[in-house]
């Protein structure tokens, strides 16, 4: 069984291509639309491997989830990478103040993603 990877992306066309990226490199992937769907799927079903997380998403962004989980040990000890636009240093600031641990700003090459995320695994 490859890694567990969780995506948090509300863009419709990006998220599936994110999905079939991850795929194509051996993971386990399963999607969200927004971040109250990321955390229910944590509530309900413990612990990834690692955690894409797009800022901006209706409901509950990405800085709301890390909100949401500051002070939790468990989620602590997930890496995040948080995916986000080009003028966005400063949530970006925030979410790694918030416990983000790398962060990849879109446009992406796919390639750099996965080695990222790589990175976080090791
Ligand atoms: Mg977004």
């Amino acid at each position: 069984m490859g890694d567990n990877i969780l995506i948090a992306e509300d863009d419709p066309d990006l998220r599936p291509l994110l999905a079939q990226t991850f795929e194509a490199e051996g993971f386990d992937v399963t999607t969200f639309e927004d971040g109250e769907g990321l955390l229910r799927h944590l509530d309900a079903d413990g612990r990834p491997d690692c955690i894409l997380l797009d800022l901006m998403m209706p409901r509950v962004s990405g800085l709301g989830v890390l909100a949401e989980r500051s002070g939790d040990e468990a989620f602590a000890s997930i890496p995040v990478v948080v995916l986000t636009g080009r003028d966005d240093s400063e949530a970006v600031e925030t979410a790694l103040e918030r416990g983000a641990d790398d962060y990849v700003t879109k446009p992406f090459g796919p390639a750099d993603l996965v080695s990222q995320v790589r990175e976080q695994l090791d």
